[in-house]
């Protein structure tokens, strides 16, 4: 993979792929956010079971995860803002931009995160979901540069 996922710039190397494999781990909010939003397009399920904290998971997260990785293909990130309320609590508001079903959704967010035994984690969040309304004709948002209907609509 060149470019990472997250919309960075950075080759995926110089940018998510460390955090995910932990290897250098997530140093703040920010970072973990867009390793998340990483892991679900190569697919990380161990990842975003691991970097959400335990407190909020349910019984069947991985199963959650791993549908909903599967359903959709992740195709842009904004970031909205972000910040450190304190040394153990951060919050990070972006949009999503996914492909499913021949349509583009848009995923809003506004993600808690804390810190503890000396790594970030999600802790939750308030989602809203929307869908785009796009033309066939006009040109995919996933930055393509082909026409929405030769491209994600297919997907
Ligand atoms: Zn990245
Ligand atoms: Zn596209």
């Amino acid at each position: 993979m060149e470019n990472c996922p997250c919309c960075s710039g950075l080759k995926f190397k110089d940018c998510c792929a460390d955090k995910i494999s932990r290897k250098n781990p997530a140093q703040t909010p920010l970072e973990l956010m867009r390793a998340r939003y990483s892991a679900y397009a190569v697919k990380d399920i161990d990842f975003l079971v691991f970097s959400q904290d335990s407190r909020t998971h349910s019984g069947n997260i991985r199963q959650e995860i791993v549908d909903f990785a599967n359903a959709v293909k992740f195709i842009k990130l904004e970031i909205h803002n972000h910040q450190h309320d304190n040394e153990t609590q951060g919050h990070v508001n972006f949009s999503a931009y996914y492909a499913s079903n021949g349509q583009i959704h848009r995923l809003t967010e506004n993600s808690q995160f804390i810190f503890k035994d000396g790594e970030w984690f999600y802790l939750s969040g308030d989602t809203d979901f929307s869908t785009l309304k796009i033309n066939r004709n006009e040109t995919c948002p996933c930055g393509s540069g082909k026409k929405f209907k030769r491209c994600c609509a297919n997907k």
